[in-house]
């Protein structure tokens, strides 16, 4: 095991078990089972299972499965495949919130029996304004005084099942005026009529996430409870529960900053909108950071789990550099990665002073002397070959230093060659060059008096396997797809290229690979789902050098038309979604309706397709339009915003009309990505927009004398991009404002910054 730098969760832990509060570590990983993991769960993984390893302690994995509306098997099977393949070991099974059901309800009626809890019928609306706000005290709810008997009686009766949806919640019965709002009588129960996909229709009622969290980790002897910061405000009731629960164990809340990662969405909502729209081929298409993406593109364990130490963890939010990822998996490859050769961009070679039909078996080296490992492979060498395109100039630029009329090259491994025509196509394509060899070259020697120009590798023709090759870039063109408007406008249409490529037949030796280093092209790898020995496709893993660092150009200049464009970059499967909505909409008539419908009211023909391709998407529209929402805006905010598997159309449609009245009220009184993070927290979790805006201190900064300190620093920080900015690379300003917008955690007026920059770089 790699010894681990220490930080401020181990310090806690080291303490802890120094002054005897705790004997043992027991950590846990709780992900819902709804949706894939990705690079941002690997790294509470590594955490959580790395602090089990490194104190001999225990990681549970745990399913926080307790809202059953959204969660699935698939997700449940992926989740452990995908734990096991970062190579920790969670015992022999993983554990289920949802099997602690009966435990939370006696713990649930054990409060009602001590005054602790109370059922109340307030119905959402009027919970929400009996809560107050962060300026105003909240009130207490008429049910608050309900003798314990009723109260024994209504929890009861809704598990029963007598009560729809809403009819009754059961609530702490903390403080009301508590400061901190989560203290103010905070839910515990409400009723769900849905079945659950482990405990089926047993409950009708499900525990809300700040109840069953802190009992599940309690129940579990968890000495140390690490979650991401957003749960800081969470604390105080995670540890009221804890103390109430009567359970003897009491774990300790931890909260560090979760991975933000450049060039990427990290969000399940924003992932599977990618999957659900095709822009990629699946959860696991090789450009998606999710676990099972990064095993299909070629990335081991290893490297993951070493950029995960490299990160290390801390308590301040930042967003780590795509290069960094990549660094380390290159690291980790470079090692262990056998060296042959393969042309992806192939034009022919042909030797004319070479015997017909000869062929001579070279015995080259898997590794490079600096890698020192053992290992070689016969390659033949004859009279045709391949090289790259790309190592043949016919009127050679300056700084060209490789194959061009008159000049010699080096085969790698082989003869020297002269080049002595090249041959086009009629369009005017180079498809082959013809060259002489001298055959006293070979393994070392240059030509007499004669310049080698440089080496290229190659591959014989006549034993050459054919292969598809699959490069991949960044899924994003810009640093931060989330910094305002639609991440989907920031898609890298060029993040996918095709090639027909030929590798020597070293790949299929037996006991290589399954990953190669392709010299001076890559790391690649068998495609795990495509490719079949007849018929080989090769994904490139990584390039050998970090491409992205050179590029200055980090916005796309205008956005990327994504309903057509970044869709031809993946091969429709099966049944497409557009197909799968258009039956819907044949077999119900409803449906049909909407689609004409939604067109006469101005929506193109593409958002009245998703809107009307299922009920509960136009029931979504139809409801924000009866609140008074406009058709072309409620369409905007739900196709762009709303996640995918919202279950609750409907009780969300006021708070959605007032968010939009106050956002188009004032268009740069919060940022566009603040507005969209709200939306999606309103979605989820209720609430006034306006009271949100304030309490979480969302109102942009508008004034000069906040923003320029941070400009100036931006443009000190960065003299090269700057210089370039001066030199003509306007482009650049997409960079600058994505730094300082990031400096100022979202809160600048973008508008602003522009202003300032444009000033501070002229
Ligand atoms: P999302 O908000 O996208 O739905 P989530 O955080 O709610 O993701 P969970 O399944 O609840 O997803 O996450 C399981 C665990 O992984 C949690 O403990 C959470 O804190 C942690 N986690 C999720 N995302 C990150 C991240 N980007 N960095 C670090 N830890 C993360
Ligand atoms: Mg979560």
């Amino acid at each position: 095991m790699t010894s681990k730098a220490s930080d401020f969760i181990r310090d806690i832990i080291d303490a802890d078990l120094e002054s005897g509060k705790r004997t043992e570590v027991r950590t846990r990983f709780p992900p819902e089972p709804n949706g894939y993991l990705h690079i941002g769960h690997a790294k509470s993984i590594c955490l959580n299972f790395g602090l089990a390893q490194q104190y001999g302690g225990t990681c549970n994995l745990r399913f926080d499965d307790t809202n059953p509306a959204k969660e699935d098997q698939e997700y449940v099977d992926s989740i452990c495949a995908d734990v096991r393949w970062l190579g920790f070991d969670f015992g022999s099974e993983a554990l289920f919130a949802s099997d602690y059901f009966e435990k939370f309800y006696e713990i649930a009626v054990s409060l009602i029996k001590r005054g602790k809890a109370y059922v109340c019928s307030l119905n959402e609306e009027e919970i929400r304004a009996y809560r107050g706000s962060l300026k105003d005290a909240g009130k207490d709810s008429p049910h608050r005084t309900r003798t314990v008997d009723e109260n024994l009686d209504l929890f009861g009766r809704m598990r029963a099942g007598e009560f729809e949806d809403g009819a009754h919640v059961l609530r702490a019965k903390i403080d009301m005026r508590a400061s901190n709002m989560k203290m103010r009588d905070p839910l515990l129960y409400r009723i769900r009529h849905q079945p659950h996909h482990r405990t089926g229709d047993t409950w009708c009622i499900y525990p809300m996430y700040d109840f069953a969290h802190p009992l599940e980790d309690a129940i579990e002897g968890i000495t140390h409870s690490i979650c991401t910061l957003e749960f800081e405000n969470n604390r105080p009731l995670y540890d009221w529960v804890v103390a109430n629960s009567g359970l003897s164990n009491v774990p300790e809340q931890i909260e560090f900053a979760r991975l933000g990662l450049d060039y990427t969405v990290m969000s399940k909502r924003k992932l599977l909108q990618l999957v659900e729209q095709g822009h990629v081929s699946g959860w696991d298409d090789p450009r998606m950071l999710t676990i099972s993406g990064m095993r299909r593109r070629g990335y081991r364990p290893e490297a993951i789990v070493r950029f995960c130490d490299l990160i290390g963890v801390s308590k301040n939010n930042s967003t780590v550099d795509m290069g960094k990822l990549e660094y380390a998996v290159r690291d980790d490859l470079n090692p262990i990665a056998p060296r042959v050769m393969a042309v992806l961009r192939p034009i022919r070679l042909t030797i004319t002073n070479y015997e017909e039909g000869k062929s001579e078996s070279l015995t080259v080296p898997f590794f490079p002397p600096d890698i020192g490992k053992p290992g070689e492979r016969e390659v033949l060498f004859g009279k045709n070959l391949y090289i790259e395109a790309t190592d043949f100039e016919e009127e050679p630029s300056k700084g060209f230093r490789r194959m061009a009329p008159g000049r010699w090259i080096r085969l790698r491994y082989g003869y020297c060659v002269r080049c002595d025509e090249a041959v086009k196509d009629e369009a005017g394509n180079v498809t082959e060059v013809r060259c002489t060899f001298d055959d006293s070259t070979l393994g070392g020697s240059a030509p007499e008096g004669e310049k080698v120009w440089g080496i290229i590798h190659w591959v014989n023709a006549a034993d050459a396997r054919s292969a598809e090759v699959r490069i991949y870039d960044r899924l994003f063109k810009s640093a931060n797809p989330d910094a305002g408007g639609n991440f989907l406008d920031y898609l890298n249409v060029d993040s996918l290229e095709t090639l027909k490529a030929f590798v020597e037949p070293g790949v299929l030796g037996e006991g290589v690979g399954p990953r190669f280093q392709f010299e001076r092209q890559g790391y690649f790898i068998p495609d795990s789902v495509d490719s079949r020995p007849d018929a080989l496709i090769f994904n490139r893993v990584i390039g050998l050098k970090d491409s992205w660092a050179k590029r200055d150009v980090e916005e796309p200049a205008k956005p990327i038309e994504h309903t057509k464009s970044a869709r031809s970059v993946t091969r429709p499967k099966s049944r497409s979604k557009a197909e799968i909505r258009a039956a819907a909409r044949e077999r119900n008539r409803k449906l049909a309706e909407r689609f004409a419908r939604y067109q006469d009211v101005g929506l193109s023909e593409g958002d009245a397709d998703v809107l009307s391709g299922s009920i509960a998407w136009g029931d979504r529209l139809e409801a924000l339009a009866t609140a008074g929402v406009s058709w072309e805006l409620g369409a905007k905010w739900l196709l762009n915003e709303h996640p995918r598997d919202d279950d609750e159309p409907i009780p969300f449609a006021s708070e959605a009309s007032e968010f939009l009245a106050v956002i188009e009220a004032s268009e740069s009184r919060i940022s566009t990505a603040a507005a969209r993070a709200l939306w999606t927290e309103l979605a989820k979790e209720r609430g006034s927009a306006e009271e949100r805006i304030r309490s979480q201190g969302l109102e942009q900064v508008s004034d000069d004398a906040s923003i320029q300190p941070i400009v100036d620093k931006v443009v000190a920080d960065n003299p090269g991009k700057v210089e370039a900015y001066k030199g003509g690379k306007h482009a650049l300003m997409g960079f600058f404002v994505g730094q300082v917008m990031r400096a100022s955690q979202g809160k600048a007026n973008a508008e602003k910054v522009k202003e300032l920059l444009a000033t501070a770089l002229n």
